[in-house]
C-alpha cells in the first residue's frame, strides 16, 4: 500500500453498533489512522436505532482496538459521533443531514462522504433512496457507498438491488466489498501470474492439468444458524468469494492495472463459464451437510442440531464443484472448487497441477509426481513449488522437492488488514478490489441454476463426519476425470 494520506472525508456507518462495525470496522479504520494513512481532518459518523450517545460509541470503539498507544486512541475516538437513527424513518435522514454539515464544518471537510451499508441487506435498497431522497449524496465533495454481502439471494433480487441503489450512486461509487480481495494473497495473484516471465507461458491448457480451489473452515454455524439456514454454502461463499478467485486465476493479462481493465479481464471468464443446467446439476456439483464428529479431541454437533438450524434442512454447509471455462486458454482445463465448514482444517489454498511430462524416464507416467504450484492465502500466506529432483547418493531415484516462501511467518488472521486495505482503497476512489455489478451478476447467474436443483430434497445431500475433508461424493467427482484433490494441510 503507498504511504497517501487519504482526502478529508466523512465515513457514515449505517450499523455501527452490529458485530461487523465493532470487530472489523473500527479496528480497521483504527490501523489506518495509526501508519498515518488517514487525514487528520476525518470524521465517523455512527448511526444505529440504540439510543447510544457519542460518548457510548467512543467507549466501544476504544475497546475493538489493540494498542498500547492510549494517547493516540483518545484522540482517535474524537474523531467519532454518534446518531440514534431508523433506516426507516424521515427524520432520521433530517437529522443525519444536520449533523454532517456539523462535523463537515468542524473539520473542514469538502462534503466527501463514504456511506458503510453495515446493517440488514434488506435495508440496503430503502437507504439507497432516502440518501437521494434527502439529497445527502449532493455534496460539493465526492460520495461513495461501501455495500457488504450478501448481494441478493439470486440473479433477479441482486438485478433489483442494482436498481434501487443506482437510484442514488452511479457504478463508479459503489464499491461492492468481497473481503477476499482485500487479502494480500488474493491480490498477489495478479502478480504472481503477470510479473514472473516462468508462468504466465505455461498457464493455459497445454501445460496445466487442473486447478483446485479449497475454502474450509473448521466452525460450524455459530450463532448465525438463522442467517445461515437461508443461505448455505454456496450463496455464502460460492457466489462471492470462490468465484472472484476462479476469476482473477483464469483472466487474460490487463493491458493496464487500472480498475475498468482489470475488471474487463475478470467479467471474460465469468462469461466464459459454462452453464450447468439445472437438471444436470449433480454431474458437476455435490452439497454437503455436516453431521457430528469428533474436532480437537471435543465431540460436536451436526448441521441440524444448531442453535436456529431446521432438525430438517436441507441447507448445504460444503460445496464441491467442477467449473469449466470456454475459451481458448482454458478449454479441457477443470477448475475444482471446495468449500466447507466444519472441515478438517482452516484453510484457504489454491493449487495449480501442471501436466506430467509426455516421457517422464525417472517416474514412468505416475501422476503423483506433478508439479504443483501452491497458492496459500491463508492462514499460511505464501507460494509452494513442486518439482522434482535427485534423490541425494547414487541410487539415481527422482524425489519430490519443495520450494517454499512464506508472506510471514506468523499465524495471523489477514481479515482486519483486508478490510483496512479495501476502506483505504475506497477513500482513494481505487475500486480494483470490489465487486462489479457485471461480475455480481454474473456470478449469480451461473450458480442460480444449481441452486434451484439444490431446492428439492431430491437432490441427494450427502452427509460428512465434522472434522474431514468433506463428503465422499466430492471425491468422486474428481475421480471420475482421473484427478483427486491435493491435500492443503
Ligand atoms: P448485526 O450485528 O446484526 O448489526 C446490524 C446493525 O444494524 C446493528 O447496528 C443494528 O443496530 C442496525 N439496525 C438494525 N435495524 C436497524 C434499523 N431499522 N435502522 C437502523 N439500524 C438498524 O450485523 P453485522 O454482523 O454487523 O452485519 C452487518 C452487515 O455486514 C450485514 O449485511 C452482514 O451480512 C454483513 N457481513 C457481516 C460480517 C460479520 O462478520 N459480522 C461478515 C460479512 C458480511 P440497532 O439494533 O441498534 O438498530
Amino acid at each position: 500500500m503507498d504511504l497517501h494520506s487519504t482526502p478529508k472525508t466523512t465515513i457514515v456507518i449505517f450499523g455501527a453498533t452490529g458485530d461487523l462495525a465493532k470487530r472489523k470496522l473500527f479496528p480497521s479504520i483504527f490501523n489506518l489512522y495509526q501508519a498515518g494513512k488517514l487525514s487528520e481532518e476525518f470524521a465517523v459518523v455512527g448511526l444505529a436505532r440504540r439510543e447510544w450517545s457519542n460518548f457510548t460509541l467512543r467507549e466501544v470503539v476504544n475497546e475493538s482496538i489493540s494498542s498500547a498507544n492510549d494517547d493516540l486512541i483518545e484522540k482517535f475516538c474524537k474523531h467519532f459521533y454518534y446518531l440514534p437513527f431508523d433506516v426507516t424513518r424521515n427524520d432520521s435522514y433530517i437529522n443525519l443531514d444536520k449533523l454532517l454539515k456539523e462535523v463537515e464544518d468542524v473539520y473542514g471537510i469538502p462534503g466527501n462522504r463514504i456511506f458503510y451499508m453495515s446493517t440488514s441487506p434488506e435495508f440496503f435498497g430503502t437507504i439507497a433512496s432516502n440518501l437521494k431522497a434527502h439529497q445527502l449524496t449532493e455534496t460539493k465533495g465526492w460520495t461513495r457507498l461501501i455495500i457488504e454481502k450478501p448481494f441478493g439471494r439470486d440473479a433477479a433480487s441482486a438485478e433489483q438491488l442494482n436498481n434501487e441503489i443506482s437510484q442514488a450512486f452511479s457504478e463508479d461509487e459503489i464499491y461492492r466489498i468481497d473481503h477476499y480481495l482485500g487479502k494480500d494473497m488474493v491480490q498477489n495473484i495478479e502478480v504472481i501470474r503477470f510479473a514472473n516471465s516462468i508462468f504466465e507461458p505455461l498457464w493455459n491448457n497445454h501445460y496445466i492439468s487442473n486447478v483446485q480451489i479449497t475454502l474450509s473452515e473448521t466452525l460450524g454455524v455459530e450463532d448465525r444458524g438463522g442467517y445461515y439456514d437461508t443461505s448455505g454454502a454456496m450463496r455464502d461463499m460460492v457466489q462471492n468469494h470462490v468465484l472472484q478467485l476462479v476469476s482473477l486465476l483464469a483472466m487474460d493479462p490487463p493491458i493496464r492495472l487500472t480498475p475498468e481493465e482489470v475488471r474487463h479481464e475478470k467479467i471474460k471468464v465469468l462469461r466464459a463459464l459454462k452453464p450447468v443446467a439445472t437438471d444436470n446439476a449433480s454431474e458437476y456439483f455435490v452439497r454437503g451437510q455436516y453431521i457430528p464428529g469428533i474436532m480437537n479431541d471435543q465431540e460436536v454437533p451436526g448441521y441440524r442440531s444448531e442453535e436456529s438450524v431446521s432438525p430438517k434442512s436441507i441447507t448445504e454447509t460444503f460445496v464441491a464443484g467442477k467449473l469449466q471455462i470456454e475459451n481458448h486458454r482454458w478449454t479441457g482445463v477443470p477448475f475444482y472448487i471446495r468449500t466447507g465448514k466444519r472441515l478438517e482444517s482452516k484453510t484457504t489454498k489454491v493449487i495449480i497441477e501442471f501436466k506430467n511430462m509426455p516421457l517422464n524416464l525417472y517416474f514412468n507416467g505416475e501422476k503423483d509426481t506433478s508439479n504443483l504450484l501452491s497458492i496459500n492465502i491463508q492462514p499460511v500466506e505464501g507460494i509452494t513449488l513442486l518439482l522434482n529432483g535427485k534423490k541425494e547418493g547414487t541410487s539415481g531415484e527422482a524425489v519430490p522437492v519443495q520450494l517454499d516462501y512464506n508472506n510471514k511467518n506468523d499465524d495471523i488472521s489477514s481479515t482486519p488488514e483486508a478490510y483496512e486495505r479495501l476502506i483505504y482503497n475506497c477513500l482513494l476512489g481505487d475500486a480494483t478490489n470490489f465487486a462489479h455489478s457485471d461480475e455480481v451478476l454474473l456470478s449469480w447467474k451461473y450458480v442460480d441454476p444449481i441452486l434451484k436443483a439444490w431446492q428439492s430434497d431430491k437432490v441427494e445431500i450427502a452427509e460428512y463426519e465434522s472434522g474431514t475433508m468433506g463428503p465422499k461424493a466430492s471425491d468422486d467427482l474428481l475421480a471420475k476425470d482421473g484427478n483427486h484433490w491435493w491435500p492443503v494441510n
